[in-house]
């Protein structure tokens, strides 16, 4: 009987799951993944196996919304069928935001949810999805062993400094400060680098996640001493449909001079922004790069997208005192080429050259000459999450070896 870790990483609407056997001293290995999205409406299952071949696709026709514990009730389900060759030892879950208490994963005990709802302020649209199926695992599964893996802890190793707004010092003794995200997929990253390149890896490395959600995170010695993000993930790149950094005085005009409530703000900055906003046709950059040639509003949506990633780069430079490489990752990053060359062209004044097959091939490579490396690496935060929890667990013998 091999054991197995399901991870799972909840949304508003959807819930996504793997599951990886973890054998002694092996690296958790990818079975299954999957996902039920529509949640609330008309759910859709799917699953495949580690190679990509589908298991299962099917519309839950229910005539009634579903709900994320229905989910969570037919994976334990699906996943009974396979109950002779694997056992699930243990879960692992994705939570945003770990506040300033928690900078490593977390066993999830009584104290430690309720120390995460008290978070649910900062991160208000995501938080309280991540906590929920926690919630019903406890009730409905309450032996089986929970961890919280966040998205802030890798950047708990910025300086104080860096992690600082100019404001009132009871706002920062409040918890007003940098917190930064994505760090799942930055801790990846620094983990697989050396592997790439060792040199660069122990040096001055920018990654850029860019995603539907986009951020930058300089490593330096594969640690995180700055980020875009800040308190909240609005912060920083603009991305799909959010607006990344705007002037607060923004905010200030949309509520007195517009009358949108705060609600109604935070919506347009978070969902009505970014991409989506600029170009007034999508927040996908597939359907923008097919439209840039035709259209000017989708040709300056991009334009401003690469224009802020450049900028953004030159700060996080200055902050590492140089640079001797650059990651690119998340879907834009690890499949848009063309997102790529664009990047890579407005940073020749920090020595970078493209290497322009390497970089339509998909690199991994895609720089060439003396100057900075440039690297496309896909990213994977779900095997992070299986990593974080057999590690945590491994302090609980009868559960699961290291
Ligand atoms: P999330 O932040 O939700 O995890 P992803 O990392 O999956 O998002 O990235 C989604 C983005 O990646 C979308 O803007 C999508 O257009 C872009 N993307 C995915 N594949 C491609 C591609 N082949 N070419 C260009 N953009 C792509």
């Amino acid at each position: 009987m091999v054991p197995v870790l399901i991870v799972l990483n909840a949304g508003s609407s959807s819930l996504k799951f793997q599951v990886f056997d973890v054998l002694d001293g092996a690296e958790p290995q990818l079975v299954w993944k999957g996902l039920y999205e529509g949640l609330g409406g008309n759910a859709h299952f799917v699953v495949k196996d580690a190679g990509g071949i589908v298991l299962r696709d099917e519309i839950w026709d229910e005539g009634r919304p579903t709900s994320h514990e229905e989910a969570l009730t037919h994976l334990v389900a699906w996943l009974s069928q396979f109950r002779e060759e694997r056992q699930p030892v243990a879960i692992g879950h994705r939570v945003v935001h770990g506040g300033e208490i928690f900078s490593a994963p977390a066993i999830v005990d009584e104290s430690v949810l309720q120390r995460l709802e008290v978070l649910v302020p900062l991160a208000p649209l995501h938080q309280p999805h991540n906590l929920e199926p926690i919630r019903i695992v406890r009730r409905r599964l309450p032996e089986m062993p929970q961890v919280a893996c966040f998205d802030t802890a890798f950047h708990q190793s910025q300086s104080d400094i860096a992690t600082l707004y100019a404001l009132p010092r009871e706002m920062r003794e409040r918890g007003v400060r940098r917190y930064g995200f994505h760090g799942l997929s930055y801790d990846y990253i620094s983990s697989v680098l050396e592997g790439y390149d060792q040199h660069v890896a122990e040096r001055r490395v920018v990654v850029a996640h860019l995603g539907n959600g986009a951020s930058l995170c300089a490593l330096k010695g594969g640690v995180s001493i700055a980020t875009t993000m800040g308190f909240s993930a609005l912060d920083g790149l603009p991305m799909g449909t959010r607006c990344g950094t705007v002037d607060a005085g923004v905010v200030f005009y949309m509520l007195r001079e517009m009358s949108l409530s705060p609600g109604e703000a935070e919506r347009l900055l978070y969902t009505k922004s970014g991409l989506l906003g600029v170009s007034g046709i999508s927040n996908d950059m597939r359907t923008l790069r097919a439209r840039e040639a035709v259209d000017t509003n989708a040709k300056r949506a991009i334009e401003m997208f690469v224009y802020r990633i450049v900028r953004e780069i030159g700060s996080l430079v200055a902050a590492l005192g140089g640079i001797e490489g650059i990651v690119f990752t998340g879907g834009i990053g690890e499949n848009d080429g063309a997102t790529r060359a664009e990047v890579i062209e407005g940073l020749a004044w920090a020595g970078f050259t493209l290497d322009d097959v390497a970089n339509r091939t998909g690199g991994p490579l895609i720089s060439s000459g003396k100057g900075p490396k440039a690297w496309v690496i896909p990213t994977n935060e779900e095997l992070v999450i299986a990593r974080q929890t057999r590690s945590v667990l491994s302090t609980m013998p009868s559960r699961i070896a290291s």
